[in-house]
């Protein structure tokens, strides 16, 4: 099951629309921001039905 999420980048505070994989489970990737470009840490905890995402910089 697909999910479109906005979720603000960490770098510009744009937000950003992700596509979240809720079938495949438990999730950290890594997706350039669409505004900025710069390459945010996402992290995806998911039981295939209730889901939180949570964005960080690369950095930290
Ligand atoms: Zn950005």
């Amino acid at each position: 099951m697909l999910e479109t999420q906005l979720c603000q980048c960490p770098y510009c505070g744009e937000r950003v629309e992700v596509l979240l994989d809720l079938s495949a489970g438990d999730q950290s990737y890594v997706e350039d921001c669409s505004v900025c470009c710069r390459p945010i840490q996402f992290e995806l905890r998911t039981d295939g039905v209730d889901w939180s995402l949570e964005a960080h910089r690369e950095d930290d």
